[in-house]
C-alpha cells in the first residue's frame, strides 16, 4: 500500500527500532510510548484492521499474535502487560494497517473506555 506508514517501516523506506522479524510479521518499538514497553506487532501484507481480519489471513494474524506472546516473555514482562488492537475511528484507530500494542513495565489502569 502506497502511502501507509507501516508499509513504508515493513519496506524499511521508514525507519524503526524492530525488535523481532520474520518472513511474516514485524514487531517494532512504539514512537510514543505509553508505557515502559510498548511495541507493536504488525503483519507484514497490508490488511487495514480488525475489521479487514477473516478465513484468509487468519493465519498471518494468529501468527502475529503467537509472536506478541514470544516478544513480552523476551521482553521481560513476566509480570503481565496488555494486547491492544484500535480498531476504526471510535477505537481511534490512527494507522491503517493491523499492529497489536504490547504495553507493559508497570501496572496498567483498568479503564477501558
Ligand atoms: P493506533 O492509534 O492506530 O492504535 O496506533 C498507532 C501507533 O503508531 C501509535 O501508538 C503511534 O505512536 C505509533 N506510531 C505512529 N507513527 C509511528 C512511527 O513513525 N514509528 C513508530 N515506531 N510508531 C509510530
Ligand atoms: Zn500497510
Amino acid at each position: 500500500m502506497e502511502n501507509c506508514l507501516f508499509c513504508k517501516i515493513v519496506a524499511g523506506t521508514i525507519p524503526s527500532t524492530k525488535v523481532y522479524e520474520d518472513d511474516l510479521c514485524l514487531a517494532f518499538r512504539d514512537i510514543a510510548p505509553q508505557a515502559p514497553t510498548h511495541i507493536l506487532v504488525i503483519p507484514k501484507e497490508h490488511i487495514s484492521g480488525m475489521s479487514a481480519v477473516c478465513a484468509e489471513n487468519a493465519g498471518v494474524v494468529a501468527h502475529c499474535l503467537v509472536v506478541a506472546a514470544q516478544v513480552a516473555k523476551a521482553e521481560g514482562l513476566e509480570n503481565g502487560y496488555r494486547i491492544v488492537s484500535n480498531c476504526g475511528d471510535d477505537a481511534g484507530q490512527t494507522v491503517h494497517h493491523l499492529h497489536f500494542h504490547i504495553l507493559g513495565g508497570r501496572k496498567l489502569s483498568l479503564e477501558m473506555a
